[in-house]
């Protein structure tokens, strides 16, 4: 099968939401193109003694309303297309939580789970050396994505530190809390989903704490989701799974031992509890909530017609193609868009970059509170334009942060 090319996905996303806002098409040609692109080749010595060439990009798809804001994906499967596909959303991202930011991404290819630390280390110095003169706090924020960790964060602050001579805590988020991080923004992405789905459910007037959810993906978005869904709603989380597998219990399943096995053994699938389930599998079962939080393209128009959840609540970026879309909005299966449901992890970056330039840091609640209020209204908006326009949410969620970029662009006078 012929691999999807997010960034021709992101493509068809822009040309979708041009028609409903009538744009005009040269104001259309600027939104589908990356505004600024580097590319970027790093040796990099392996413990052996041998060198090994890595190579990375950086992606600032669109600045206008903000130094570029976006993480950096260390996955033996990055391509400069998934990083510009990844920084487009990164736009729309930023522009739906009405961040005062531009959209970026980064990515080497690398499979971080065959490196030492020490080489870990070198590379993500090397990637800092190689980007620093395009990022800066004022420029450009880089953050944690797919297998980049606080510590990967420490690393590339240090360096950027060092080469500017002085301490940048600015210059990157999810940094460790000794060194500039914020409180809460480990698991913001999910916290901030889980408000997307509370108001979902005030929505559809779904009672979350007898709700199923099943949850695709066991890193820090996917694992967070499971114990917060338990945490805040009481709600029963039936399946987990991550690339390896999964498994499915309708007693439901505890995040906690979850982690625990993936932790120890590699995988959720080598839980104990009930039966293995397969990526795909996951994605069909009979749940009221499905939270996809891996990678791209697991949604299409081959599943989409199969899937039962009442609710999808995107954690990871680009998961439903635009072909499945079509098929969910009939079917009247409800999505939360991913630049919507996710965009709790780069608010609090937000978050981090403020506390950063004002050397204060603020209170975990604090935190929360003002998270779950851009959260809130962000989706509100959304619902509101949906159903005023009779469009699904994910068009919705376009043409309000389209709206917000275009108009940023022209009081610059770009267009
Ligand atoms: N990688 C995350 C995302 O896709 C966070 C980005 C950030 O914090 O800048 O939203």
């Amino acid at each position: 099968m012929a691999k999807i090319n997010p960034f021709e996905i992101v493509q068809t996303q822009i040309d979708k939401c041009a028609e409903i806002l009538k744009l005009d098409p040269q104001v259309t040609a600027v939104l589908k193109s990356p505004m600024r692109e580097l590319h970027v080749t790093l040796p990099v010595r392996m413990d052996d003694g041998t060198i090994k060439v890595f190579h990375g990009f950086r992606v600032q798809y669109n600045d206008a309303r903000g130094p570029a804001k976006g993480g950096i994906r260390f996955h033996p499967d990055e391509t400069i297309d998934t990083v510009r596909a990844l920084s487009a959303w990164m736009t729309w991202k930023c522009a739906m939580v009405d961040l005062p930011l531009g959209g970026g991404k980064g990515g080497v290819i690398c499979d971080p789970k065959t490196l030492s630390t020490g080489e870990l280390e070198r590379l993500s110095r090397a990637y800092m050396r190689s980007v620093f003169q395009f990022i800066g706090p004022e420029r450009d924020v880089p953050a944690p994505d797919i297998y980049t960790t606080p510590q990967i964060m420490a690393w590339m602050m240090d360096e950027y530190s060092a080469m500017m001579g002085k301490t940048q805590f600015g210059v990157i988020t999810g940094k460790p809390l000794a060194i500039g991080g914020s409180k809460g923004r480990g698991d913001a992405t999910a916290r901030g989903g889980m408000f997307t789905i509370r108001e979902a459910a005030k929505a559809l007037k779904l009672d979350l704490s007898k709700a199923t959810f099943a949850v695709q993906g066991y890193g820090n978005a996917g694992y967070y989701a499971a114990k917060l869904c338990k945490e805040m709603f009481g709600s029963k989380i039936v399946a987990v799974c991550d690339s390896k597998g999964g498994r499915y219990n309708e007693k439901g399943i505890d995040p906690e031992e979850a982690l625990a096995c993936k932790e120890k053994t590699g995988s959720v699938c080598n839980l104990k509890t009930g039966k293995p389930i397969s990526n795909e599998e996951i994605l069909e079962l009979d749940v009221d909530i499905l939270i996809p939080a891996a990678i791209e393209n697991v949604i299409t128009e081959k599943n989409a017609g199969k899937i039962k959840a009442k609710i999808i609540a995107e954690l990871a970026n680009g998961p439903t193609i635009p072909a499945a879309d079509d098929i969910l909005y009939k079917k009247g299966v409800h999505v939360i868009p991913d630049f919507l449901c996710n965009a709790g992890g780069v608010t609090v970056s937000y978050f981090e970059m403020v506390q950063n330039f004002y050397m204060y840091p603020w209170e975990e609640d604090e935190v929360r509170e003002k998270l779950d209020r851009k959260m809130t209204e962000a989706y509100n908006s959304v619902l509101k334009t949906s159903r005023e326009h009779k469009i699904n949410m994910r068009q919705a969620a376009y043409v309000i942060a389209v709206k917000r970029v275009v108009e940023a662009m022209k009081l610059r006078g770009w267009v």
